[in-house]
């Protein structure tokens, strides 16, 4: 997937269709197959994942990630023709400030990581895709400012005529 995705991209619109930000990962340093088969079998979910074949993806020592799921404050909403998300403490005073300031591209572009194997960015990329496909959003961003930095997920109304969250 070619990747275009911009800053400015990171509105309202676009995050209530993506949350790839929200599914949470920890990295586990140098694990062996008997622990994260352990980890398997008691529910997590370790990536990369098992084969089709295997109680694991390899036999051998390397770093894994525990895919946690979605944060716990994220709701998701589902319609025949898309899902939608929000974030229930958006501007509250529990909102992480992580979750404030974060821009998945400004931060894929200062840890140089704006490329295909950002899976994050992928996802993003794609959320933008269909709203491109439905018309929702134009194929070049016209926004700026402050407010496109942060973390929009749960702003109900934009300028811009953003979407409402579909609950
Ligand atoms: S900041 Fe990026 S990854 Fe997070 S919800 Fe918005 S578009 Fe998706
Ligand atoms: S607090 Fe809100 S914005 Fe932050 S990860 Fe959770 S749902 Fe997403």
């Amino acid at each position: 997937m070619n990747l275009d995705i911009h800053e400015r991209d990171v509105e309202p619109i676009l995050c209530r269709t993506c949350a790839a930000c929200c599914r949470v990962t920890l990295s586990l340093r140098d694990t062996v197959s008997r622990y994260r088969c352990f980890l398997r079998q008691i529910g997590y979910e370790v990536l990369p994942p098992r084969t089709s074949t295997s109680a694991d993806c390899c036999d051998k020592r390397h770093d894994a990630r525990l895919d946690m799921g979605y944060c716990k404050y994220l709701e998701i909403g589902n319609t025949p023709a898309t899902t939608a998300y929000r974030c229930r403490i958006y501007e509250s005073e529990e909102m992480p400030q992580l979750c404030t300031d974060y821009n998945c591209v400004s931060w894929a572009k200062a840890n140089d990581t704006y490329n295909e194997k950002n899976a994050t960015l992928v996802k993003a990329q794609e959320a933008l895709e269909r709203l491109r496909s439905n018309g929702a959003v134009g194929t070049v961003s016209s926004s700026g400012g402050r407010e496109a930095l942060a973390c929009p997920l749960n702003q109900v109304e934009t300028t811009k005529g953003a979407g409402k969250w579909i609950g």
